[in-house]
């Protein structure tokens, strides 16, 4: 069966990855397997699969229980954190203060942010980890906490940098109350302002979990 369009007739672009077994992940996180257990080709009644993966890799969140010892798990996510609310798409490479000075972003209006990089187009292809994916300053992760962002969207599997500052970068927005996605696909998605929905699958006191990211423009 062929998939579904990335743009749906009614407006919404996916921006989740497909997960499947070659994924690329964090270097030192589980890789994905996803493996047919029963399968009516082989005679059984269903085709049911199992799925193992690490928390952080496709689309996913990051609770604040992944960096702070009593933080909160994603089950605790209040829904309004990533549903049906103004969500601004700002194009950068790299980026510090001076890119999130974009016009929308000065608006307080806007309580969620996501970043369209040059990751989008050049990550996903590739099955190889690319080390030097654009992330989150620490300068631009204090600005968003300043303006009472709610939670921020990158395009690559962190908001910090391989080696550079993933702690930090991490517990700036988490602890400031920020939820973080990451590993969106925004090739198709031009910088303005949308509707977002984006919701973790429910795990008790997770510090990460895969979810279904999509966009609708306003
Ligand atoms: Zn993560």
């Amino acid at each position: 069966m062929p998939s579904e369009p990335r743009t749906a007739r009614d407006g919404w672009i996916d921006v989740s990855v497909a997960l499947h077994s070659d994924i690329v992940h964090w270097p030192d996180n589980p890789p994905v397997r996803i493996e047919r257990m029963l399968d009516i080709e082989h005679g059984d009644a269903a085709n049911v699969s199992k799925i193992s993966m690490g928390s952080h890799t496709g689309t996913h969140m990051d609770a604040p229980l992944l960096f702070v010892r009593e933080g909160k798990g994603l089950d605790e996510m209040p829904l309004a954190a990533t549903k049906l609310v103004p969500a601004q798409i700002a194009g950068s490479d790299g980026f510090g203060i001076a890119d999130l000075d974009h016009p929308c972003t000065t608006d307080r209006g806007v309580e969620q942010v996501l970043f369209k990089t040059r990751n989008s187009a050049r990550s996903w292809p590739s099955r190889a980890f690319l080390e030097d994916f654009v992330y989150v300053s620490q300068e631009a992760t204090r600005y968003l906490a300043a303006w009472n962002i709610r939670t921020v969207g990158i395009d690559y599997l962190s908001v910090g940098g391989f080696r550079k500052g993933g702690v930090e970068r991490h517990r700036a927005l988490l602890e400031a109350g920020i939820w973080v996605i990451e590993g969106l696909d925004l090739s198709e998605v031009e910088p303005g302002e949308y509707e977002l929905v984006c919701l973790p699958i429910k795990v008790e006191q997770s510090d990460g979990a895969p979810a279904r990211a999509i966009l609708r423009a306003i």
